[in-house]
């Protein structure tokens, strides 16, 4: 089963405030195994309301409305959805004399316009409301020959949450069959994202009953895949069919089965094999290291590095001839190499990497581009350097050249175990 959510209030389409009812409904949503088949923000117009419930209407089999359920001229949710649905409003009178009986017990003197908050939608049930005056509605009904669930909650998230807790959630339970989910996550390393798409289209194209979603983000692709199922097993099972016959597919392109970020893995991997890594970084910065001293026990196999930013410091620190600077260029196959052979004598780690390039967005020339990058990995007894073109700014050439750095270390330790 789907859900649409509507947020209705004009203020939602402020800079100033946001929907955060539909996060907390799609938490709970998920929860029962219904997915969300989208969210409209709509601003307190009936038209507007109307046709966003129709839409919502066409490709849900769940539809929430939520806000625009008050005493004021604003507040139009009702009469918009029964527009919609084509039913009439129904006054009903208990809510009106329990209204009545609220203001009376403040002594405030109740006024006409809250009585509408006593109209009900034509078969609905209202829907207790243990925090504030406006009624919700819930409504199991047919549109268009198919059974829709239709339900109203006031927008107020301290009123809300209680409604849907108490009232929605119960009713949702009885309504829909028990459905559960299994999600996957598969992470690639430095491919084209339509590169990507072209070879595992035609393989989840068949798996119609799990959703894949692609996210990809400067060198790393995230696959999602999620199933859901009557059973648990049963999702899982498929969810996990996919993602073999995913990895199958890509190969050692996809570095992690469960969604783990890749310097994790390039630290597993260097503690399987009981190595130690070290890092000489020019144009990364130290990003390399930031990523890897961001996993708690990288200390177990990453000793450190040094930011070699000048010709002076790739000397001091990893030993780059400077002879070998003035004939190559700071920014050359040799110098990578030279950073990584370095870096890990002077430091008597297993592997050293070394990185060197231009991230712009000054300091290319014809012959060595802005986006050029040189990355090196030595073991000892080879060096391996990749030369990379990176389009993108300044922050995009950095953040790849990383990402390619640390997926050159993996493979290098994949092909050693
Ligand atoms: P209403 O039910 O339209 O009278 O909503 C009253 C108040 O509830 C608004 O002014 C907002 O502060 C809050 N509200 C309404 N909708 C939402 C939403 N989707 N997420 C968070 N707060 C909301
Ligand atoms: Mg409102």
């Amino acid at each position: 089963m789907n859900c649409d959510i509507i947020a209705v209030g004009s203020e939602l389409l402020t800079p100033y405030r946001q929907d955060t009812n539909s996060l907390y409904l799609t938490a709970q949503l998920n929860q029962l195994g219904v997915r969300l088949s989208a969210k409209t923000i709509v601003g307190d117009r009936r038209e507007h309301l109307v046709s966003a419930v129709r839409h919502a209407l066409e490709r849900a089999d769940i539809v929430i409305v939520m806000g625009g359920l008050g005493p004021t001229e604003d507040d139009l949710t009702r009469e918009a959805v029964a527009e919609a649905l084509g039913l009439r409003l129904r006054r009903n009178q208990e809510i009106v004399a329990a209204l009545y009986a609220r203001f009376a017990a403040r002594r405030i003197q109740i006024t006409d316009n809250n009585t509408k908050q006593g109209d009900v939608l034509e078969g609905a049930e209202p829907l207790a409301n243990s925090a504030g005056t406006a009624p919700g509605q819930w409504l199991d009904t047919v549109y268009g020959d198919h059974r829709k669930l239709v339900v109203l909650m006031p927008g107020p998230p301290s009123e809300l949450k209680p409604m849907f807790t108490e009232q929605v959630l119960p009713r949702l339970r009885e309504a829909i069959p028990r459905r559960h989910f299994a999600s996957r996550t598969l992470k690639v390393a430095m491919m084209g994202e339509s590169a990507c798409d072209q070879r595992i289209a035609p393989i989840y194209t068949r798996y119609t009953d799990v959703e894949t979603t692609i996210l990809a983000h400067l060198g790393d692709i995230q696959l999602n895949l999620i199933a859901t199922k009557p059973t648990l097993e049963q999702a899982q099972e498929r969810v996990d069919a996919l993602a073999g016959a995913i990895e199958e597919e890509l190969d050692d392109f996809v570095y992690s089965a469960n969604g783990e970020p890749l310097e994790r893995i390039v630290l597993n991997h260097l503690e399987l094999v009981g190595a130690t890594l070290a890092v000489a970084e020019s144009c990364t910065g130290g990003l390399i290291a930031q990523r890897l001293t961001g996993i708690h026990g990288s200390s177990r196999s990453f000793l450190g590095g040094a930011v070699v930013y000048s010709n002076a410091l790739k000397t001091l620190f990893a030993d780059v001839p400077p002879e070998m600077i003035a004939s190559e260029g700071a920014v050359s196959r040799d110098v990578a190499a030279a950073l990584a052979t370095g870096i890990r004598n002077r430091v008597g780690s297993t592997l050293g990497v070394g990185v060197t390039g231009i991230a712009g967005p000054g300091g290319g020339s014809d012959e060595k581009p802005v986006g050029l990058v040189y990355i090196a990995v030595s073991d000892g007894t080879e060096t391996e350097v990749l030369e990379k073109h990176f389009a993108g700014d300044r922050d995009r050439i950095r953040q790849y050249a990383a990402q390619q750095a640390l997926d050159l270390v993996r493979r290098t330790l994949m092909t050693r175990r």
